[in-house]
């Protein structure tokens, strides 16, 4: 189910906001606080839209530990762990790396 636009949403009324701040040209609060409604609303929308969306089947936690991020795993086995290759990644073959360096041979 899409999430219809509706004329009297937050993002709209956010987005209203920044125009009008901007229309103004000097920075102000009410203008950081209208760019950050918008912010979260459109946040918001794109979140519901793919909570109902075949891709939220496909939906990971980044594997590292100390990673935050989400995302989508279109590989073709799904077995993606890291959310990028640069950054956790690249992080976790290089500590893999290491630890099979400092074993014994043998
Ligand atoms: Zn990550």
């Amino acid at each position: 189910m899409k999430i219809p636009e509706s004329p009297n949403s937050t993002a709209m009324a956010a987005s209203d906001g920044v125009k009008a701040a901007m229309t103004i040209g000097i920075p102000t609060p009410i203008m950081e606080m209208a760019v950050t409604r918008a912010v979260f609303a459109f946040l918001a929308r794109d979140c519901l839209d793919l909570f109902d969306s075949p891709d939220r089947a496909a939906l990971r936690w980044c594997a590292d530990a100390k990673c935050t991020r989400v995302f989508i795993d279109r590989s073709r086995g799904q077995r993606r762990r890291w959310c990028g290759m640069k950054g956790c990644g690249d992080r976790a073959k290089a500590a893999a790396y290491r630890r099979r360096q400092a074993l014994p041979l043998g």
